[in-house]
């Protein structure tokens, strides 16, 4: 039997091994997460059935409810963050997370930076940037992301892996992704999270380290 999510999931892996190899890139390091909020057990199952251990969630609470189960069965997930986090959500989210993409001011990374020095534990950790300076949108303004990322590195101790953005909805995203990667080089960091169901072949194309595929894989969100 082959489920829906399950020939989605393959057809969206097949898109991003053409979109790599179409520019000379090894398809090996573009890390595909299967953002699964809002969906539940029946619909992630045949997901980790077919071999996908990465995933990401937006909400601390949750991933929280649903993931500790799954987990039991399918020990080696890897679960990444994506949305917005509170400082008080710190504690619980450096409990259940493998990664944050999601920094994007000092209050954050410092209770990062101490949760994770408390739990012992190391986070993969990427910071927001407000590529389109959009002002209800989170994210550090890009003239300010290197400083950003130096301040966590020497300040904090936390080292930043990455930076991560969301286009504007109604803006090339082409533009984003490029200037996204533009930033990273300045910042000295090498991961790129960037890329969603609408453009994430663009994004591999300029970069993109980890893309974020979820409404391709899981169908349209209730
Ligand atoms: C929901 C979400 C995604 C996935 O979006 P799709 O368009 O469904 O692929 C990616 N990134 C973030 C930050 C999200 O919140």
């Amino acid at each position: 039997m082959v489920d829906i999510q399950a020939s989605r999931l393959a057809g969206i892996k097949t898109r991003i091994m053409a979109a790599a190899r179409g520019i000379g890139r090894d398809p090996a390091g573009v890390h595909l997460i299967a953002v699964s909020k809002t969906f539940d057990a029946p619909d992630i199952v045949p997901v980790l059935d077919e071999g996908q251990r990465l995933f990401g969630e937006n909400r601390v609470q949750e991933a929280k409810g649903k993931w500790p189960a799954l987990r039991e069965r399918y020990p080696d997930v890897e679960l990444h963050l994506i949305g917005p986090l509170q400082s008080n959500k710190a504690r619980e989210a450096v409990a259940l997370f493998d990664a944050i993409h999601t920094i994007d001011r000092p209050k954050i990374a410092r209770a990062i930076a101490e949760e994770m020095a408390r739990a012992g534990k190391k986070l993969k950790l990427f910071v927001e940037v407000n590529s389109g300076e959009e002002s209800q949108k989170a994210g550090v303004m890009p003239k300010e992301a290197a400083a950003f990322v130096a301040m966590c590195r020497d300040e904090l101790k936390l080292e930043i892996a990455g930076l991560m953005c969301i286009p504007p909805v109604d803006e090339e995203p082409a533009v984003h992704f490029a200037f996204l990667a533009k930033l990273a080089r300045e910042a000295g960091v090498k991961e790129l999270s960037m890329g969603m169901s609408a453009d994430f072949e663009t994004a591999v194309e300029l970069g993109a380290t980890y893309v974020r595929v979820g409404s391709a894989i899981f169908g349209v969100r209730g």
